[in-house]
């Protein structure tokens, strides 16, 4: 009837000494009770312990119920701050007691969907900075490492534990990021540099940031050694063609201003200028095709006709086709076959190509006398067939090994010059091998000689 509980202690205590009262009243208006002191004493003694007797008589089970909810709720609170959230109190009574409860459960729920979108933010930033190929460090103001991403742990060799435990410059014991570190200490501005950490090139942001109770540094490292290469590789190419075209194109007006200066008169000298003009148009044709196939083969222009062929037919064909150079210079020519090989799947003319370049390099950068091995044998766990071309030449330096593969480069340019070759005969051998689902690549020492390998799927 009366569901709160200070109604209801209120209207019990009321009807009790309304009760008690009444007893009292009839008590002492029994006839001569009010006129005797010790009659009212006695009747006013008994009401105050019977008052008190039910006074405590209704506290108790009030007491009681209110502290039951109370218990349950503590230990629900412990349980859910122990990460228990699906834990509840179900209120009984509809009393102040039951709206504790019901408005405690809405708070949980509310906290809840907080806590869990919380969880979902922190998951997408914790993604983001573990898979972001950027590194990312925050210090706070006094130095120490508070924050750093796998990108960033990697680049300075350190696990992300020790990394915690350490301030920035003993974390990235590197004095120039050390000095940008401090730059933007004392200016309290963004600074940013280009930094090289021995084969990497960084480029570095360092900027102060304060949010709400939250102050430091964000550093921002950024891996530009790729895009660096990319855009020396693209340098070198542009100013290898270059080189490339001008130096036929400068023998060709030597040629003919000679021959303008006369030398037509002598047949004998106009036919000999003439053959060499040739020749440097030749080389020009040569160039320009061999830019043209590489474009072609690098934009997929070329399509690949692939079928199942045997190693030895796609290594045969370029070695009778040299053959007669390698016996000119006085090379030993060898083809070294197992047994039984199986078959490759492979363009056999882009795969002729290939060996044709390998092998005329080959040829060209073995002393008369050396040795020239073609191989093959069968990586059966890599599904693949590798061959090798191995020659006992002048080899190749080990710093220039990463870039032949470039187009235009040339170990030794003044080398090479009187030898030939355009410098993309490896470029292409390159993308065709790599169109095959094939790698390639070259091991060598320098007077010793090298050994080019390419692999080709075998077929199935
Ligand atoms: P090129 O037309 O000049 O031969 P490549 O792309 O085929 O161009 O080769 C690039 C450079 O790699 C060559 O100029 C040479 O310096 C080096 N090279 C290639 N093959 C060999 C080899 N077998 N031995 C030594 N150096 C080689």
């Amino acid at each position: 009837m009366f569901p709160q509980i200070r109604w209801r202690i209120a209207i019990s205590y009321l009807i009790l000494v309304t009760v008690v009262m009444a007893g009292l009243a009839s008590y002492l208006s029994r006839p001569g009770c009010l006129g005797d002191a010790g009659c009212v004493r006695q009747g006013v003694s008994v009401t105050a312990v019977i008052l008190l007797i039910m006074a405590a008589a209704i506290a108790f089970p009030v007491a009681a119920r209110t502290t039951r909810p109370v218990r349950h709720l503590t230990s629900v609170i412990r349980r859910i701050t122990e990460g228990e959230w699906e834990a509840r109190v179900l209120p009984q009574t509809r009393d102040e007691m039951g709206e504790l409860i019901l408005a405690f459960n809405d708070m949980i729920d509310a906290l809840r969907q907080q806590h869990l979108a919380l969880l979902e933010e922190n998951g997408q930033f914790d993604t983001v900075l573990n898979y972001m190929a950027d590194g990312v460090l925050i210090t706070d103001t006094a130095g120490r490492v508070r924050l750093i991403n796998p990108a960033a742990s990697k680049l300075f060799s350190l696990s992300e534990k020790s990394a915690l435990q350490r301030t920035f410059a003993e974390a990235v014991r590197h004095h120039q990021l050390i000095d940008l570190w401090q730059a933007c200490q004392q200016s309290g501005e963004e600074v940013t540099a280009a930094v090289e950490m021995g084969r990497v090139f960084l480029q570095v942001i360092i900027t102060p940031f304060k949010e709400g109770w939250a102050e430091g540094y964000l550093v921002i490292l950024q891996d530009l050694t790729t895009m660096r290469h990319l855009q020396t590789v693209r340098r070198d190419f542009i100013s290898n063609v270059s080189h490339e075209l001008r130096t036929p194109l400068a023998s060709l007006r030597v040629i003919i201003e000679t021959l303008q200066e006369n030398a037509y008169d002598d047949p004998e000298t106009a036919v000999h200028f003439l053959d060499r003009a040739a020749g440097e148009i030749d080389v020009l044709t040569q160039m320009v095709q061999e830019l043209l196939e590489l474009s072609r083969i690098e934009s997929g222009q070329v399509p690949l006709r692939l079928k199942a062929t045997a190693v030895a037919d796609l290594l045969l064909v370029p070695m009778d086709r040299l053959k007669h150079q390698a016996e000119r210079a006085n090379l030993h020519l060898i083809l070294d076959l197992p047994a039984a090989l199986p078959l490759v799947l492979a363009d056999p003319t882009r795969i002729h190509q290939v060996v044709s370049n390998l092998l005329h390099n080959a040829i060209k950068f073995t002393p008369d006398g050396g040795k020239i091995t073609l191989k093959a044998n069968v990586e059966t766990e890599k599904n693949e067939v590798v061959v090798t071309i191995q020659d006992s030449g002048i080899g190749i330096a080990k710093e220039e090994l990463e870039r032949i593969f470039e187009r235009f480069y040339k170990s030794d340019r003044a080398r090479t010059r009187s030898l030939g070759g355009t410098g993309l005969g490896l470029a292409i051998s390159r993308h065709v091998v790599q169109a095959h689902n094939g790698r390639i690549w070259v091991k060598s020492k320098e007077h010793k000689g090298s050994s080019f390998y390419f692999t080709l799927p075998i077929s199935s």
